[in-house]
């Protein structure tokens, strides 16, 4: 029944493995969200305004007091200076901000790179705006993962409306250097293309890495939409609370495709969110931290166990090869693989174009769960040994 556009996109990798997670009650290391809840301050501001009486819809932009706090953020981590009003939009995730500026700014015969792996919504909302996906790649160099230069050129083409460039990077916990930014800005000047930016896990960052934004990089200011969200920054995954800033003409035609999706999103959530962002920064400090920690802590067990891991400088998630383990077809590998020992991960398959060796080998973990849960996966891992 489906529309041909959308049938290839069913069911999201990430929904299909924590049904399985659940069905067998494993330890869900697939779908990436927090198993504990964000700063109580938060919580507590957001029902607070529920008793207030903030239960209608908020602006179609979103809370003032949201737009305010995120145009504040905005300069103090990019110097770049939003206007709240009209260059600042509140959506329902950065999933509803992904899907709203390419329905706004994507005709149906444009072209859109996507650099492989990608985050699964960007197929997806290329084809709802009926538009042809051209994709470039990341290689593994030198221990993590680059943008490959040649692919992306090869991508690009006079039909390019846009590039959605992701870092810091799912699947694979890559964070993109400036050089490998300065030459998707180079090639979003000389095709006239502009950059959707997903930028989720902006504050997700270690080894003393720093989070670059491409709108920061000469020139594209004015041709670049960075998309966020609370979920990650702020362990409130199922809040949705998402958003968007660029230039006004940019944001207006993002916002005129969300307001016919939702309208609006959640306001208490929106008033909660605002407060944690005014009050809260050292508590995303130290998440970025205890992160880390737990970065480090699985990518142990793993290669304990006998993975070749590749461990980024930052987001959610690493990758593991179980090709050691004598696996090689790693995604019908992980949906075995919850009934099989109690642990769910999700395969790099989905996340690309290509089905084909270069990715098909590899396996995402999301190391964003307690320490010992962590420690209880690789308890449960230890089966894959014998
Ligand atoms: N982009 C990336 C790269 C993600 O990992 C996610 C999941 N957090 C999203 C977008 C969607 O974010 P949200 O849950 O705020 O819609
Ligand atoms: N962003 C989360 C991940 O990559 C999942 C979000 C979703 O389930 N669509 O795991």
């Amino acid at each position: 029944m489906t529309v041909r556009r959308l049938a290839p996109h069913a069911t999201t990798i990430f929904a299909e493995v924590s049904q399985l997670a659940t069905r067998h009650d494993a330890i869900n290391l697939g779908q990436g969200f927090p198993d504990s809840d964000g700063p109580a301050s938060m919580i507590e501001a957001a029902a607070q305004a529920m008793r207030d009486g903030h239960n209608q819809y908020p602006p179609g932009t979103g809370v003032t007091d949201l737009r305010h706090a995120i145009a504040d953020l905005e300069l103090a981590h990019t110097g770049l200076s939003r206007d709240p009003d009209t260059e600042v939009l509140v959506t329902v995730g950065a999933t509803e901000a992904i899907a709203g500026a390419v329905l706004g700014l994507v005709e149906h015969d444009d072209e859109v790179v996507v650099i492989e792996p990608y985050y699964d919504s960007y197929a997806a909302t290329v084809a709802m705006a009926g538009a042809t996906r051209r994709a470039a790649r990341m290689v593994p160099t030198d221990g993590r993962y680059r943008l490959d230069a040649e692919s992306l050129r090869a991508a690009f083409s006079p039909r390019t409306r846009a590039v959605l460039v992701n870092t810091p990077h799912n699947p694979t916990g890559a964070v993109l250097p400036r050089e490998d930014l300065e030459q998707i800005a180079a090639l979003c000047t000389e095709f006239d293309a502009i950059a959707i930016s997903d930028e989720v896990y902006e504050h997700l960052t270690f080894d003393g890495v720093e989070h670059v934004s491409i709108a920061t990089l000469p020139g594209m200011a004015g041709r670049t939409l960075r998309i966020s969200s609370a979920g990650k920054m702020l362990n409130c995954t199922g809040w949705k609370v998402g958003w968007v800033t660029g230039p006004a003409d940019l944001v207006a035609a993002t916002r005129t495709a969300k307001q016919y999706m939702s309208f609006t999103g959640a306001t208490p959530l929106q008033m909660g969110v605002a407060h944690a962002l005014r009050n809260e920064q050292e508590w995303i400090g130290s998440l970025r931290h205890s992160l880390q920690a737990r970065r480090d802590q699985l990518a142990e067990i793993l290669t304990g166990v006998g993975f070749d891991v590749v461990v980024g400088q930052g987001t959610y998630f690493l990758t593991a090869d179980p090709s050691p383990l004598g696996v090689t077809d790693a995604a019908s590998w992980c949906l075995e693989l919850p009934g099989r020992i109690g642990v769910a991960a999700v395969p790099f398959a989905p996340f690309t174009d290509r089905y084909s060796e270069e990715w098909s080998h590899l396996v995402r973990f999301a190391f964003c769960k307690r320490p010992e849960v962590l420690d209880e996966a690789g308890r449960r891992l230890q089966a894959l040994k014998s």
